[in-house]
């Protein structure tokens, strides 16, 4: 009787755990027998294990072959495991030494004939991989470039099933990844770009400055997309710990890119109205696979003609504004996906959306029930609210030349200290962040700042939400204007950034 231990990486979510795997030979008729919660895609593993084995110069056992895969409570989908089940059959039957495992992940799909596949979540896998304590991987070829973000981990790349039992052997060595290179960030739009819309401008800085979801109306051609593809480049680079949460969002979705795989600017990610409710929030056969606004992790989620949307799929935007992650339940258990993300609505004041409002052909009625398809829970978040108007002639001619995106960066970076240092020891960054009542309560404006807001209160024109939001804008108005607390010209201000239109 002899048995091989090799290692691989189940990978959850974005969450990875290492798997062992056994496989015992003898003592028996030659049978192939799988334990340990195996799902299909395993079972054919056998199979294409057996054939690729075959395929590269090796003998498969004829013995008794038992494959386990540990622990048992985890499900265990897809084709990752080929390499490290194969490597552990060759080890049970002496063909390849041991040496050299201990200590080792083996990731890779194997295809018939041999060749290693590459596979998704390879960089959340390995991070796991080395946070477990192993010391070296052996990935697919194809998936160098982005095993090498990893530190603190050896990494090899194999072609195929032949190279891995050569270098087991020390015959030969394996392909070493080429180190990271110091990509270039990607070019983002400049604001510099955007003719007049002074007011949706100063918006979208404020937004930036305090984390703000933002809400644009107005008619088509006014500049809605083209501000909200502009506030990644307002925002801050995204910190080692977020981009690789980042990156491997988008290595489990499987669209990273080869020349510059680790994402270091927040992404920006533009759903079509007519998205389903699988895409958007993630989903999938087996375990889901991650939706748009996981993409949109740590960055900015337009939804573009947001009122035709469906009730569905707005709705389901509500958990991840409330958790910063979605939960989605499989009958193979659940997957966790991060989704914080900067919301940006942008929508037509009414269903006919004509380029001038004095041509809209709207009864009442429907322009009301368009709207309201963005009301209650979902426009509760959001805190800003602008009405952009149609450029005129007059306005584009008086405009001075707009501010490029650095001069505006700036003032929003020294705004962002100035949140993050009061807020630190609470754990919140931004303004947008810090609940209501903590505003109130703890950090209470004189009653000369907030006179204005305690009469729109009073008089019904104001709801507490509304105050709430009102108070979160102004500190960050405080905080872009470098003073230490809002003043009562801020608390009139920030009331303006609410539509003022809705009926
Ligand atoms: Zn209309």
């Amino acid at each position: 009787m002899a048995i091989g231990h090799t290692w691989s990486v189940a990978v959850l979510g974005i969450d990875g755990r290492v798997i062992e795997v056994e496989a015992d030979l003898g003592g028996g008729l030659p049978s192939t027998k799988l334990v340990g919660l195996p799902d299909a895609g395993l079972r054919e593993a056998k199979d294409r294990v057996r054939s690729a084995v075959r395929n590269s110069g090796q003998q498969w056992p004829g013995e008794k072959l038992t494959l386990g895969l540990s622990p048992a409570n985890l499900p265990k989908l897809g084709s990752g495991y080929d390499l490290a089940i194969a490597v552990a059959v060759l080890a049970a039957a002496n063909s390849v030494p041991a040496t050299r495992l201990p200590g080792t992940v083996l990731l890779g799909e194997l295809s018939l004939d041999g060749r290693v596949r590459e596979i998704r979540g390879v960089l959340p896998g390995l991070i796991a991989a080395r946070n477990a304590g192993m010391k070296r991987a052996v990935v697919p070829e194809q998936s160098l470039f982005e095993a090498v973000l990893v530190e603190g981990l050896d990494v090899f790349g194999a072609a195929c099933l032949a190279d891995v039992v050569a270098w087991l052997k020390g015959e030969a060595s394996l392909v070493r990844p080429e180190t990271a290179a110091e990509s270039a960030p990607p070019k983002v739009p400049d604001l510099v770009d955007v003719v007049g819309q002074p007011e949706a401008r100063w918006a979208l800085e404020v937004a930036a400055a305090g984390g703000h979801h933002l809400l644009f109306t107005g008619p088509p051609g006014v500049g809605k997309t083209m501000l909200a593809k502009r506030l990644p480049g307002l925002l801050p680079r995204l910190s080692t710990e977020e981009a690789l949460e980042v990156t491997a969002v988008h290595s489990v979705h499987g669209s990273l890119s080869q020349a510059s795989p680790l994402v270091t600017v927040p992404p920006f990610v533009a759903p079509h109205h007519s998205v389903s409710v699988a895409a958007l929030i993630g989903g999938g056969s087996g375990l889901a696979s991650p939706g748009l606004i996981s993409r949109a992790h740590c960055g900015v989620l337009l939804l573009d003609e947001a009122c035709e949307f469906s009730g569905a799929a707005l709705d389901s935007l509500r958990t991840a504004l409330e958790d910063g992650e979605v939960r989605i339940a499989r009958s193979k258990g659940s997957v966790r996906y991060p989704a914080r993300f900067q919301l940006v609505l942008a929508t037509n004041p009414c269903p006919c959306a004509p380029p001038r409002e004095t041509e809209c052909t709207c009864t009442p009625t429907a322009i009301r029930r368009y709207r309201n398809r963005l009301s209650g829970p979902l426009v509760d978040r959001v805190d800003i609210q602008v009405r952009m108007r149609p450029i005129t002639a007059m306005t584009s001619h008086t405009e001075e030349s707009p501010e490029p995106t650095a001069v505006v960066r700036d003032r929003v970076m020294a705004a962002r200290e100035r949140a993050a240092a009061r807020w630190s020891t609470h754990g919140w960054r931004t303004n947008a962040e810090v609940p209501g009542p903590v505003l109130r309560r703890q950090f209470p404006l004189p009653s000369r700042a907030t006179a204005l807001l305690d009469r729109s209160l009073h008089q019904g024109h104001l709801t507490a939400r509304g105050a709430d939001r009102c108070l979160r804008v102004s500190w960050t108005l405080a905080d872009l204007f470098n003073l230490p607390e809002p003043s009562a010209d801020h608390v009139a201000a920030a009331l303006e950034f609410r539509d003022r239109t809705a009926a």
